[in-house]
């Protein structure tokens, strides 16, 4: 049975390529109705936070990838957060030093850059394994000046080559493997040992991880094998697949830094975790025939590893965007309905929970924008008009500016005139009142005719419909925006 993990460090704020990466393994997961294991690599306690660690769960959450095992579901492999298995780490490296498979290293980084240039080498090879082979006698010399010694890996004298599930044969010479770190001196066990430990405790099949990734692999190909030879895990070795660089603006690497790789902002503009997800999966793989639009359960059908592609993936917000924008017109309108809730709330459209009557506003509006909107927070903000108190009620300054000027004022006027005396206010009368009094009477084109009007009634030049808005706006409000224009 396949057994996947994703195993994120806790430091910062979730994003874009971290969570494309939980994707393909909670996606590969699904599809091969294998285990999907969720690990919290928080062994850095300089650089983890709690408040990571919460994002994280939330952010998987939010898009709908469910985990098998992991913090809060628990598991036959507890702990799942690297921070409580120390014991566990200390124990290993304890039985390979005992093995002979790993040794104390006392030489600095300066020691081993000065050793390089002595004999003639690029002192940027990095280590020359020069102490393995220590005697006590030796250690206890360099203990007695105060060093504390690192562990290393001693490394087989051997090239790495593995059959990478989307690189194909991927091969690392041994000289550009040296002997390498697994535990500090102070004790600290690094992720070149925390990593495969886990994986090979917990059964892990199958290594799905970004492209930045590759040159460890020689590394835990080599910690898999010594580990097989301490009897930890059940002595198989995973496969491995890198997964492609995600490039951002300008053919860069999408970095962590950069604003559009934080998942808050998809968040907090309002994507549909659905929109992002589907979008999120296009970044290195297909679904062939031209499918890009699929949901969730038609991703876990779908998603095999055979299409994911070595070559990097653009990051293009404008798709991303369109892609949110088809969901917005997929779900239903009561659902949009709900899901506006929070926005509306964050545009000072709402308090808090709507009123019935509120809800009865935002029900029958919700059809008006559901073509219009990308995001949530724009729908929010086109719907604001109509939920707003006449006091909070304001016409945005630049439309204002444009379009409210004084040649409009007897067009504003007009219209004013023409809804007062009207019997009945259904947008079939207002539409029918309006060209009559300002296309007809006053020998306006449409557009400069309901500009104004637009403006003053829903303050913005980007509305919903006009004579629909007007209907749920109603006369009395309709009729105090239009005399506000005036003033
Ligand atoms: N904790 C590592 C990271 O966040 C995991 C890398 C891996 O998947 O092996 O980069």
């Amino acid at each position: 049975p396949i057994r996947v993990r994703f195993c994120p460090s806790p430091t910062g704020n979730p994003h874009v390529g971290m969570v494309r990466t939980a994707l393909f393994n909670w996606a590969y997961a699904r599809h091969t109705g294998g285990t999907f294991v969720f690990r919290i690599e928080d062994t850095d306690s300089a650089r983890d936070s709690e408040q990571s660690y919460e994002d994280l769960l939330g952010a998987l959450r939010w898009l709908g990838m469910d985990w098998d095992e992991g913090p809060v579901v628990g598991g036959p492999h507890a702990p799942y957060r690297q921070s409580q298995r120390m014991d566990i780490y200390a124990d290993v490296a304890a039985k390979l030093v005992e093995a002979g498979l790993a040794y104390e290293s006392f030489s600095t980084p300066d020691e081993v850059e000065e050793r390089r240039r002595a004999a003639g080498q690029d002192p940027k090879l990095g280590y020359d394994n020069k102490d393995r082979d220590l005697t006590d006698e030796q250690k206890a010399a360099f203990r007695a000046e105060g060093r504390l010694p690192v562990l290393r890996m001693r490394m087989p004298d051997q090239d790495w080559t593995w059959d990478d599930l989307v690189r194909g044969d991927v091969t690392f010479g041994r000289e550009h493997v040296p002997d390498f770190v697994i535990v500090r001196g102070n004790g600290e066990p690094l992720y070149t040992l925390v990593n495969p430990v886990d994986d090979a405790l917990m059964g892990i099949t199958h290594v799905l991880r970004g492209e930045d990734l590759l040159s460890s692999t020689p590394r835990q190909l080599a910690m898999y094998a010594a580990l097989a030879q301490i009897g930890v895990g059940d002595g198989s070795t995973p496969r491995f697949g890198h997964l492609p660089y995600v490039m951002g603006e300008g053919n860069k690497k999408l970095s962590k830094r950069d604003p559009q790789s934080s998942l808050n902002l998809y968040r907090e503009e309002g994507y549909l975790p659905e929109g992002l997800l589907n979008y999120l999966a296009l970044l290195g793989w297909s679904a062939g025939d031209d499918l890009e639009f699929f949901s969730p359960t038609q991703l876990a059908e779908l998603f095999d590893l055979g299409r994911v592609q070595p070559n990097p993936a653009r990051f293009d917000p404008k798709k991303c965007l369109a892609i949110n924008g088809d969901w917005i017109r997929h779900i239903s309108a009561d659902d949009l309905a709900s899901r506006l809730v929070p926005y509306l709330v964050a545009v000072g459209a709402l308090d808090g929970d709507p009123t019935p009557e509120q809800k009865a506003v935002i029900d029958a509006a919700v059809p008006l924008v559901q073509e219009r909107m990308e995001t949530l927070r724009s729908g929010a903000e086109q719907l604001r008009f109509l939920l707003v108190d006449e006091a909070d009620f304001v016409v945005d300054a630049e439309d204002r500016e444009r379009v409210l000027t004084e040649d409009a004022r007897p067009t504003v006027q007009a219209a004013y005139d023409a809804l007062a005396g009207l019997a009945g206010f259904d947008h079939a009368s207002v539409e029918a009142a309006l060209r009559e009094a300002l296309v007809e009477g006053l020998g306006l084109k449409p557009k400069l005719a309901f500009g104004p009007v637009r403006v003053a009634v829903t303050g913005r030049r980007i509305s919903p419909p006009l004579f629909e808005s007007i209907e749920l706006l109603g006369r009395d409000r309709t009729l105090a925006r239009l005399q506000a224009a005036l003033a």
